[in-house]
């Protein structure tokens, strides 16, 4: 059986089972393509209007326009940098992602790259050597840690000429790391491409839900206009939704019009029996153990820029050490660059701030002098899904899973959260054994 080969074939040991599953976003997706792979019938409910994204700049006035916050994202899966924000044992699931990643994306059908693994730079101007020393101190302690698996590179301080060999377009820092084995994922390509790729897959958008619930032999999806889904199983994979419904002037009254074809499936005949197989987690962390009871999911705003410059050069991503800001540069094509990101403790999702819009920029271009003639596409906000401890968590109850929480690392994460959570239900197997490393 060759390596790729879970992908494209049933899982002949996992009963077929109706799933539902709340929310579209990054999980919903990824858990879709994975289950119908497997061989369940599979409903997507997402208050979004369609799959595709909705801006903040493109939707200025009309208030909250639900739209997936993995849509926002830049993409940047950086283990090590993420060692900054993250345990060591939630940063190390992201070694996992990137080699899941990699089976995924050349899986699916997609012209235009969407994976590129590198590395990473991290810059420092003069002024914050100090800022920059505290930073890889702390890098260099987290991955002391025994969760923190070996056989994986560590920043490497870069001679000036070395950079430049690297990354010509760079100007002006003082001070250069390599992150060897860092990547970065073009977002939305991957979020389309997951989905277009679904087998029989069926999406439901405008329709949002109000609860998930376990019952007699299967789970229901509540939706938030009154109807109730029956399935065999249950997933809640809402974000920052799973902690309260969000008016949107989109929906009707009660929450959405719910589409047509729903009628017809309420309810389905729960199965009765679930599958009862856990097995052994191949890298379990105690961080990620099941455990019950609501999440209390809280919305972290973050805003982005999208600029358009032909020819900037840029081939990694790049992160630049800042008093106020986690700045990051990502190329997402030789004329296309995201700058990232704002991390504000708040729900707010009202238009980029100047502040956060001028500050994110004149960093950037202060390591790219490319970007003075850069033109300004998009302007976006977005909540990122966060837990109180800003762990994630999966909570597996009889005929029903939910994870959330994946809050600034969610791409990062995700691959390797779906296998550990698909795992502990029983309802697919692992998509392939973690490469051993040298
Ligand atoms: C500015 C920004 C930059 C980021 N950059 C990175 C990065 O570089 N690297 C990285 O790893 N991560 C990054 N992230 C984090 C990442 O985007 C999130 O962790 C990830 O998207 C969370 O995935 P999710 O599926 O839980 O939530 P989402 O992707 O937000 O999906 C949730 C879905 O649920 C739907 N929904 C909400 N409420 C309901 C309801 N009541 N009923 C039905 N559906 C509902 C939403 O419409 C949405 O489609 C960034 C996030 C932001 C905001």
């Amino acid at each position: 059986m060759s390596a790729n080969s879970y992908l494209f074939h049933s899982d002949s040991m996992t009963p077929s089972l109706h799933i539902g599953i709340a929310g579209a976003g990054l999980l919903g997706r990824l858990l879709a393509w994975r289950l119908a792979r497997a061989g369940h019938a599979v409903q997507v409910f997402d208050a979004a209007i369609g799959p595709g994204p909705v801006f903040r700049s493109q939707a200025p006035d009309v208030g909250h326009v639900p739209t997936a916050a993995g849509f926002t994202a830049a993409g940047m899966l950086s283990p090590i940098a993420e060692l900054d924000n993250a345990e060591p044992a939630v940063a190390a699931l992201g070694w996992r992602s990137i080699e899941l990643w990699r089976q995924i994306v050349a899986a699916l059908p997609t012209p235009q790259p969407l994976l590129s693994v590198q590395g990473s730079m991290l810059l420092a101007h003069r002024g914050d050597a100090g800022a920059a020393q505290r930073v890889l101190d702390r890098l260099a302690h987290a991955a002391r840690s025994p969760e923190w698996p070996g056989g994986h590179g560590a920043a490497t301080a870069l001679p000036m000429d070395g950079l430049r060999q690297l990354e010509p377009a760079i100007q002006g820092p003082a001070q250069a790391w390599l992150l060897p084995g860092e990547g970065h994922i073009d977002t939305v390509a991957t979020m389309t491409a997951l989905h277009a790729d679904a087998p029989g897959v069926r999406w439901h958008w405008g329709a949002p839900v109000a609860r998930v619930q376990a019952g007699e032999g299967g789970a229901a999806l509540f939706l938030a206009n009154g109807r109730v889904v029956a399935f065999d199983a249950a997933i809640d994979v809402r974000g920052v939704g799973a902690g309260r419904l969000a008016p949107s002037p989109l929906w009707g009254e009660g929450g959405g019009e719910g589409p047509a074809a729903l009628v017809g499936l309420t309810p389905l005949a729960p199965t009765p029996t679930l599958p009862q197989r856990r097995r052994e987690l191949p890298h379990p962390s105690p961080l990620l153990q099941a455990r019950e009871g609501p999440m209390p999911v809280r919305g972290v705003r973050g805003e982005i820029i999208g600029l358009d410059c032909p020819g900037h050069g840029l081939t990694r991503p790049v992160r630049l050490l800042h008093p106020r800001h986690r700045v990051y540069i990502v190329p997402r094509s030789p004329a296309r660059l995201l700058v990232g990101a704002s991390e504000i403790e708040s729900e707010d999702r009202s238009p980029v701030s100047l502040r956060s819009a001028v500050e994110l920029m004149a960093a950037a271009h202060s390591v790219l002098p490319a970007l003075a003639e850069a033109r300004i596409v998009r302007l976006d906000v977005n909540l990122r899904p966060a837990l109180p401890d800003n762990n994630p968590r999966i909570v597996h109850t009889r005929g029903t899973l939910a994870i959330n929480g994946l809050f600034r690392h969610g791409w990062l994460l995700a691959p390797a959260l779906v296998e550990q959570a698909l795992q502990q239900t029983g309802w697919a197997l692992p998509m392939t054994a973690p490469t051993e490393l040298a």
